[in-house]
Order: structure tokens, then sequence, then C-alpha cells
């Protein structure tokens, strides 16, 4: 009934995370270079060759760049939709151990139950995952069920409502608008997709969502997927704290990773 979870890194440019359940561990997405992960690992005792699977949410290269050397553990399964494979299969030297679920229905591995959902973003078949363990832990597994929801334009109802209902929400905060807005290095129409419907998610628009929250379940909300150039930690910690702030305890995840890997062992 519990599992250990912890980020290994989450910003735009690169998104994994480690969870540990008694029967197996995984990673969600593998947006690291596969010698980044090992070397996260490695600080935690654990080697690559301990890994499980991968639970991939899309083919973007911040979710999947550590699948070209990950691909060399022929006993790693690679669980994507059928598009996401698809859209990789070819481009490493050796295809991932695919193992394919349908977007919208829920699969089994080891003693866990990982439900996806389609997420309104700018890939071929984004998912958000729900993931809920079945077998009893200890003292270092601490979660029953998690959210991982880090690319999408915008938060539908039908993701809010699977959402609701987990003990943890790791949630997208890409960027603030007047950094976005005023950043010089991204032309107009590359602004304008990631404020789109299919984009990212700004600071206002998650923190809105947790203001508004009804009726959920969490006891963590972590924030990821911050974007270097156009969000930071004071701005977003700032919008936090302002009016109507969220009655749950939010953590941040550094983008720069100075302040390391958000570790979730620490709940009772
Ligand atoms: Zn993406
Ligand atoms: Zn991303």
């Amino acid at each position: 009934m519990a599992f250990a979870f912890r980020v290994l890194e989450s910003s735009s440019a690169g998104n994994c995370a480690l969870l540990e359940s008694s029967e197996c561990r995984v990673l969600i997405d593998a947006g690291l270079s596969c010698r980044r992960i090992g070397a996260k690992l490695e600080a935690l005792g654990l080697r690559l060759e301990d890994l499980d699977a991968v639970f991939i949410t899309h083919e973007h290269h911040d979710h999947i760049q550590g699948l070209r050397g990950l691909s060399r553990y022929p006993g790693l399964r690679v669980f994507a939709n059928g598009d996401t494979a698809q859209a990789l299969n070819g481009k490493f030297s050796r295809n991932p151990r695919w193992q394919i679920f349908e977007t919208g229905s829920a699969f089994g591995f080891a003693d866990l139950e990982i439900a996806s959902f389609r997420l309104p973003h700018d890939s071929y078949d984004p998912v958000g995952f729900v993931i809920r363990c079945r077998s009893g832990g200890d003292l270092f597994h601490r979660w029953q069920s998690a959210a991982w929801v880090v690319d999408l334009g915008y938060i539908p109802r039908l993701v809010s409502d699977r959402v609701r209902d987990v003990e943890l929400l790791v949630l997208e905060a890409n960027h603030d608008l007047d950094l976005l807005e005023a950043d010089t290095r991204r032309p107009w129409s590359t602004k304008q997709r990631i404020r789109g419907r299919h984009g990212h998610l700004s600071n206002d628009a998650v923190c809105t969502f947790l203001e508004q929250a009804e009726d959920v379940s969490w006891r963590q909300v972590m924030l990821g997927h911050l974007s270097r150039d156009c969000n930071n930690l004071d701005r977003l910690r700032h919008r936090l704290t302002g009016n109507g702030a969220c009655r749950v305890p939010v953590s941040v995840i550094d983008p720069a990773n100075h302040e390391g890997p958000a570790i979730q062992h620490a709940m009772t």
C-alpha cells in the first residue's frame, strides 16, 4: 500500500522521477541523459540495473532523452502508448523493450496500478499518470497514491477529477507570464505555443487551480517543470503565498537542481 517517491530532476530541460515500492523500482519519464540518471541513482545507492521499468508520458526530449542509453538494458521495460512509441521507434540504435498501454486505460506492473489519461499538450498522445500501490510498505515507503501531471496547456475537468483523490500531486508550473513576455530568446510564435491550450501551465494557472481545489485528498503538492528562463523559485513562491494560498503543503522543485532532489520521505 505504499511507496517512496522522489523527483530526480524536473525542469523544462529534463524530467525524471523515481518510485520505489516493495516489489519494484520504476522511473516516471526519463528526460535526463542515461549517464545523469545513473549518477543520480548512484547517489542513492542504486544502479541502473536496479530499475525494472520506465513509464513515459510523451515523446518530447525533456521526457525521453535517457531512453537512448537505457535501451541497452534488455530487462528494462518501457511503458508508453502506441503513438508515443511509434514516434520514438528508429530514433535509437536499439528500440526500447516497449510495453504498450492504451491511453485512458489502467495497467498493472508488479505491485503498482497505473492509470493513464490524456493531457492537452502538443505531442502525439501525451498522458498523465495516477499510480497506486497494492502491497504493504515500511518506514521508507510512505505514499499510497501519486499523480504525475507535467505537460499541459490547461487543466480540463477530466484531469482535475483524476487527480482529486491522490495523496501526492506533482503538477507543472512552467512559466511566469511576465517573464515569458519579457523573454528575448524566444520568437513570438514559440511564446504563443507555450501560452496556448496545448502548451504549458503558467504559475497563475496552477496557483488558481490549487486555490480553488475542494474535496481533495492531497497531503503534498509538488510543482515542477519550471522553465529556467521564464520562471524562478522566488516568483512562484511569492505567487503561492499570495491571496487565497493553497491549504495543502506545496513544495517547488528547483529547476537548476541547486536545492537537490525533492525527497518525499518526510511526510507522515
Ligand atoms: Zn512536452
Ligand atoms: Zn516537458
